[in-house]
């Protein structure tokens, strides 16, 4: 065992994700040192933050926070700067060893690769990043040494299940799916469900965007996406399973049948503290899992007919190439649109559905086109959403 310090980089230090990736290193304060931390706009928990763990930097994403953020901690001794190009420059900074991504879709794209360009391991947690550009991510990282370590629960388990089995190809993985709070009921139960009962998510407590897209299962779709690129995979060796209580994490299939389940109470800071130490494993005082309080552990098929943003997300990978960055630039736009009670439930894969027939396709794109596709999709499908009968797409 090393005995020195991992220095660390929190994106998105003021999520969900982040704040537990926070919690870690103050429950092993002689393992990790905080370098740098970024946030969008929260400057109230980035300036606590900056306070207890003395970060040598500090970004403030949105510029219009720049003054009032350097105003609060002008007598701490930190760098401070704003910016999205700033994000993407101190992650290359060269006191870092590992880089916590933990910020909201498509923004972690750009900071993930110039990280993985700096040859800095990556605890990835923004899944998008992968979904939108997961080709050009996993080649670069090949090419620059650079260890991607999966944060989301899932991938985490299969990783886990993988540890040991590196000369044993995965002949299927079972990606695990809670169901979400709506789970098991139909389109016309579905059809006037606000964005408040779709934050209620029965086991997992999470940031906003990430909440609705568990209510859709477009998270699952995102991370059948995700599965692929980060342990090679192809659509039909991607299943999911609903498995409401969250015990299992997911599974692992290997090509003599026998498959390797990772379980335990669903708390992110397991994965986390894995993807931070791997191939260790630090002792913890999280509860532990009792079976007798779970009797039974249960499983059913997804209802991809009526949660159609997986069944999209299916489609999109299939599809290749640009697509699924295009389905993640409308499923921004339907979430934030929903998250406003703009547009119903059901109207959010209908929108998704028409952006990618409507958007050009590009079969190998380069990062620019990503960004240009980015930025395109959302413009239709904001143009969609001013269209749209708004009768037929509000709450009644
Ligand atoms: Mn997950």
């Amino acid at each position: 065992m090393e005995n020195k310090k991992k220095n660390i980089a929190v994106l998105g230090s003021t999520g969900s994700i982040g704040t537990q990736t926070l919690e870690v290193v103050e429950a092993y304060p002689d393992r990790f040192e905080v370098e740098l931390l970024t946030a969008y706009n929260n400057i109230e928990l980035l300036v606590e933050q900056v306070r207890k763990f003395e970060p040598n930097v500090v970004v403030i994403g949105n510029e219009a926070k720049y003054a009032d953020l350097c105003e609060a901690l002008k007598k701490e001794p930190v760098k401070i700067y704003a910016g999205m190009d700033a994000i993407a420059q101190c992650v290359q900074m060269d006191c870092i060893d590992l880089v916590v991504t933990a910020m909201v879709g498509y923004s972690g794209l750009i900071p993930t690769i110039k990280a993985i360009e700096a040859g800095k391991n990556i605890a990835l947690a923004n899944k998008e990043t992968l979904v939108v550009a997961g080709e050009i991510i996993t080649k670069l990282a090949r090419e620059k040494n650079v260890h991607i370590y999966p944060v989301d629960s899932e991938h985490s388990a299969i990783f886990q299940c993988m540890t040991g089995e590196w000369m044993n190809p995965l002949e299927k993985v079972y990606l695990t799916c809670s169901g979400g709070p709506f789970r098991g009921m139909n389109a016309d139960q579905l059809k006037n469900v606000t964005s408040k009962d779709a934050l209620r998510h029965p086991n997992w407590d999470m940031g906003a965007k990430i909440t609705i897209d568990s209510a859709t299962l477009m998270n699952k779709g995102f991370e059948v996406i995700e599965a692929k690129w980060l342990f090679g995979l192809e659509a039909d060796q991607i299943d999911i399973i609903v498995h409401p209580q969250s015990i299992i994490h997911s599974i692992a299939q290997f090509k003599d049948g026998s498959m390797k389940a990772q379980m335990g109470l669903p708390d992110m800071k397991l994965p986390i503290v894995y993807a931070m130490t791997f191939p260790e494993r630090l002792e913890t005082t999280f509860p532990r899992f009792n079976f007798l309080d779970y009797p039974s552990l249960t499983f059913e098929k997804p209802d991809l007919e009526v949660f159609r943003n997986a069944a999209l997300a299916y489609e999109a990978m299939k599809i290749g190439g640009n697509m699924p960055c295009i389905l993640n630039a409308a499923n921004e736009i339907a979430v934030e649109e929903f998250l406003k009670d703009k547009i119903s439930f059901l109207f959010m894969p209908e929108l998704i559905e028409q952006v990618m027939e409507k958007s050009p396709y590009i079969a190998a794109p380069t990062l620019e086109d990503y960004v240009e596709s980015d930025k395109e999709a959302r413009e239709i499908a904001r143009e969609i959403v001013k269209n749209a009968n708004i009768e037929k797409i509000k709450l009644v």
